[in-house]
Formats: C-alpha cells, structure tokens, sequence
C-alpha cells in the first residue's frame, strides 16, 4: 500500500504559465515543509475552443517543470489530464487537493487571467483556506504602478508608459540619460515592404527535439482533442528554459538586424519572416523579458543590429507588453463586456478552417491552424481588420484569438483584441478604430496578386471584401466615430461619397454580410 502523503504547511499553485523558478511565491518556500500544485484540467483546453498545438505546449512546458523542480528536491503534487479521475476544472482539482493533503494556507502569484483567480480564490474559500497572492515580478512593472500613472490621465497611450519604463530601467539611453540617437521611438522606419522582389534570405527557425513529455503530450493531445482545430505536425515550440533560450539566440543573431524594416510586411508562405517567435516563451514565463531586452540592447551596442531594429523590438517588449498587460488589470472585469461599436455578427466559419477565396485570410488563418502562430500584423490588419469591418461581435473575435494562438493568454490577448483591433473599448488601447481598405494589404504584402479580388474596387463581381465592408464600416458607425479627431479624414471621404455609390456599396456590403452569416 503507499503511505499516505503527509500534510503540507503551504502549498503553492503553479498555473500553467507561470514557469518560472524565480517567482515570488518561492521566497520562503520550505522544501521540508511546503509543496507545488499543479493540475491538467479539461476546462483549460475548452472554455475556448482551443488548438491543438496551444494544448501541446502548455502541457508539455508544465510538465518539464514538474520534472526539473521534482530533480531539484521539490515536493510536488501534480494531476494529469490522462489520471483516472481528473477533475473538470482548477478549481475542482483544488479542493480535492486541499482534501487530500491538508495545508494550512495557500499561495500563488497572481493570475494572467481574471477568471482564473476567481476560480483559486473561490476553491480557498470552499476549502476554508487562507490564500496568499503574490505580485508577479516576471514584469517590468506592477499593476499597482499602471494604476498609479493611469491615475489622473484623461487617455492613456503607450508611448509615455514606454518613455517611463525606459528611463526606470535605464534602457537604450545614452550618458546623459536620453535616448539613444535622440528619439524615443522609431516607429516610422519599421514599416518597410519587400516589393516585387519579395523577401531575402529569410533565416530557418530553430528546431526543437520532440521527446520525452513533449511527446508524450502530443500523442495525448492528437486522441483526446481530436477534434480540436489546428495541427500538431508542425509542433516546434519551446517547452523548457534552454529551448527558449536557444530561439532567443537565434533571433538576435538571425533575425534581429531585420526585425525593425520589416516588422510589418506580409508575404505568401511566409509566417515567420523575420519576427522573435519568442512571445510563447516569454508568456509561458520560459524567458525572462529581462534578458531579451539586454541581448538586443547589447546587439545594437556592438553595431551587430540597427538601433531601429533594437528600438522597435524593444518596443514591443518593455512597452506594449506591459502596456496591455496594465490596460487589463485596469479594467478587468468589466472590459471584457464591452462593445462600444455595437457589433453582433458571427465569426465567419472560415476562421476555423482557413476556406476562404480571400487570399490574405486563407494565408493568415492557414498559417494559425498549421502553427498556431501569425505575427501582428497578420492578427491587428488581416484577420482583426476583417472581423472589425465586418461588425463580428468583440467577444467571439477574442475567443477565437484566446483559442487559436500558442502565445495566449487572456492578459495580453483581451487587450489587443477586443481593444486593439475591434475598437470594442471605444478608445482604451487605440486612438481611433484600425480600418483599412484592401489596399493597405496590397501595399503591405503580396497576398493580392493571387488573389481573385481586386482591393481597388468596393463593387462588382471581384470588389474586394475588405474595401466594400470598409465603406460600410465607416458610413454605419459615423455618427459613433464623429468625435474622435483622428478619424476626421476619413469620415470626410465616406461624406464626400457620391450616394448612388455608397448606396450600392452598402447594399453588396449586406450580401456579404448575409453570405458569410
Ligand atoms: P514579435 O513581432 O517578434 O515581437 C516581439 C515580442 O514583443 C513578442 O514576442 C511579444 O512578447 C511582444 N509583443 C509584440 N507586440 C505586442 C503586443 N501588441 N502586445 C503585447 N506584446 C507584444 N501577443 C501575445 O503574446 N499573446 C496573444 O494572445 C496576442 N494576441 C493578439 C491578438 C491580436 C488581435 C493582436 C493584434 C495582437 C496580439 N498579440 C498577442 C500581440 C502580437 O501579435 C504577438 O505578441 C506577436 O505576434 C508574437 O509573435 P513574435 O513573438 O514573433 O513577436
Ligand atoms: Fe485580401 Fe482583398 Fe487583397 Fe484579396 S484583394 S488578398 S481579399 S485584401
């Protein structure tokens, strides 16, 4: 018979993207006395419907942990979705586990997403336990310090929290403590486009060994989530800290230098181009922030990268990162509720299998389900662009983005998508609306040369779907967008529209609209 566990002091929850082993909730752990609790649970991989490779990675990367931290000494009560009699959900899997080994008090860092808390609190409650939330120090910045510059400030934008946190934390900034080469931010130099001749030399990703847990979970995750969407046989994510610092390295060294031109350019068959690939690491808590934003500030410095391609990167990092994250923590959790552009049409079908005769849709969601990856561009200007012109309720939008992609997680992904690129905050994480005509993706990419649309026309038989869901856009939500100045030209443009035309737009916009519903 085994002997029955002892009783632990503390225990301490490790979700599954909190992996690493500095964390804050390990500052007085007691190795003879506490344990870790971690659990694989059903509900994680359904509340949305999620990818198969999202699945894969969390799994494996917790279960690479359990294994390290267990060779380390650590004690570690640990449920896997494959033992009889797993639990539906954390917060089941919790209670049981306080039943079982009967600690004295709780502990955890807090939650990447907000019904994830409750739930732990909710089971400490119902386990009749004191629960003790420690701040998550894997970020730059707490959320008590967004609140605080939050405080008082009639809009908030990124570019004067990016400024704070570089001067915080002496980033890219010269003797004098000013920025280096004189500007905060070179956005204007990251938007370059690879013309007809298409993109160079495009260095390999690095690959990463299947084996072990890895493997295990992904024959676990092909039979049991069979029917989930995406595809497991492209599966080459980092699962363990060294992974994640190997594909660091290869970023700087490959990629890096043409990060900062390219940032936004799209091309066929392309998914990665020359973008980090490292947001799952980092997300997962595999990969410090820290450390990725010294090895590009140190690549600028030794003249290896440009201080565009350093800068922009660094942006994405020290700045939107932990902008969105405050946005989130701010607002949650009524900002998940929010609709400011009234907007309740289902997400197309197609975003779930890639069918379209839309090129750069069938391009950018073919890539998600194959890889469980698109960079921002592709998120914010393809598939976002097109639900917002639609008029594809928010919350749909973000529960796809929270279920397709292997970087998401609710803190970073709600603000991008419901805010970002649905507008559905009416101004919180953008100024005004990202719209666009197909014409944005023709310049940016080289998607509408196969394409049997034309981004040119809003009418007829090859009218581009974005430009004619554009002119309908603007025209239904004038009145809404009317106070915002940033989009003043654009609502003069749809006025200054001849009426017979708009009327004739507006109508193939309805078809559409009906078609796809
Ligand atoms: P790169 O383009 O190489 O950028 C480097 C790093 O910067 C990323 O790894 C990421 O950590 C950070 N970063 C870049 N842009 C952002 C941003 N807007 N917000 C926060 N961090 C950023 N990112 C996620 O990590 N998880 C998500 O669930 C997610 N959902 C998104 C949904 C939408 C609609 C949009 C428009 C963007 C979303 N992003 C999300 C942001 C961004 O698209 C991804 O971080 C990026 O594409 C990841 O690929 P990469 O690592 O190659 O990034
Ligand atoms: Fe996309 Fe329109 Fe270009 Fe086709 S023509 S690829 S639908 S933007």
């Amino acid at each position: 018979m085994p002997s029955k566990p002892k009783p632990v002091r503390r225990l301490v929850i490790v979700l599954g993207d909190q992996l690493n082993a500095d964390s804050a909730v390990f500052d007085e752990f007691d190795k003879d006395r506490d344990a870790i609790w971690m659990a694989e649970v059903p509900a994680e991989s359904t509340h949305v419907w999620t990818h198969k490779a999202r699945i894969a990675l969390f799994l494996s990367a917790m279960r690479h942990y359990r294994d390290q931290r267990r060779a380390e000494g650590f004690r570690l009560d640990y449920r896997q979705l494959d033992d009889r009699g797993c639990r539906e959900t954390l917060g089941e899997e919790l209670v049981a586990a306080c039943k079982r080994l009967k600690p004295e008090e709780l502990a955890m860092v807090e939650a990447g997403e907000h019904r994830v808390q409750q739930q732990m609190e909710a089971a400490a409650d119902e386990a009749g336990l004191p629960l003790e939330v420690h701040t998550d120090r894997h970020f730059y910045s707490t959320r008590d310090e967004f609140a605080d510059h939050a405080e008082g400030r009639k809009q908030l934008r990124l570019e004067f929290w990016y400024r704070e946190l570089r001067k915080k934390h002496n980033v890219l900034l010269d003797n004098a403590g000013k920025p280096e080469g004189g500007k905060w931010n070179y956005d204007a130099d990251n938007r370059g486009t690879f013309g007809k001749k298409g993109p160079q030399d495009v260095p390999e990703p690095p690959t990463f060994r299947v084996h072990g847990p890895t493997k295990e979970v992904l024959e676990l995750v092909a039979s049991r989530f069979a029917n989930h969407p995406g595809s497991l046989e492209n599966f080459n994510w980092p699962t363990t800290p060294g992974q994640a610092e190997r594909a660091l390295e290869h970023f700087i060294a490959t990629r890096l230098p043409r990060f900062g031109d390219y940032q936004d350019a799209m091309w066929t068959d392309q998914p990665f181009l020359y973008h980090a690939m490292l947001s799952s690491s980092l997300n997962l808590k595999l990969l410090d922030p820290r450390l990725v934003v010294a090895k590009a500030e140190q690549a600028y410095r030794s003249g290896h990268a440009p201080l565009s391609a350093a800068e922009g990167f660094i942006r994405q990092i020290l700045g939107w990162r932990e902008y969105v994250r405050g946005i989130y923590f701010l607002h949650m959790p009524e900002y998940l509720e929010r609709n400011e552009l009234g907007a309740t049409a289902p997400l197309p079908e197609f975003y779930w299998t890639g069918e379209t005769d839309m090129r750069c849709l069938s391009q950018a969601i073919g890539q998600t389900l194959e890889h469980g990856y698109a960079h921002h561009i592709q998120r914010l200007m393809v598939t976002g662009l097109f639900s917002l012109l639609l008029g594809v309720d928010p919350k749909a939008v973000h529960e796809w983005y929270l279920a397709v992609y292997v970087d998401a997680v609710e803190w970073v992904e709600l603000p991008n998508t419901l805010g970002m690129s649905q507008y559905g905050d009416g101004g919180v994480m953008a100024s005004k609306p990202y719209c666009a005509t197909g014409k944005y993706v023709q310049r940016m990419s080289n998607y509408c040369t196969a394409c049997r649309y034309n981004p040119a026309k809003a009418t007829g038989e090859d009218a581009c779907p974005f430009t004619t869901l554009y002119w309908d856009f603007l025209a239904r939500n004038q009145k809404r967008l009317k106070g915002n100045n940033r989009m003043t030209m654009q609502l003069k443009n749809v006025e200054r529209k001849d009426a017979d035309d708009l009327a004739e737009i507006r109508e193939q916009a309805e078809r559409l609209k009906a078609e796809l519903a």
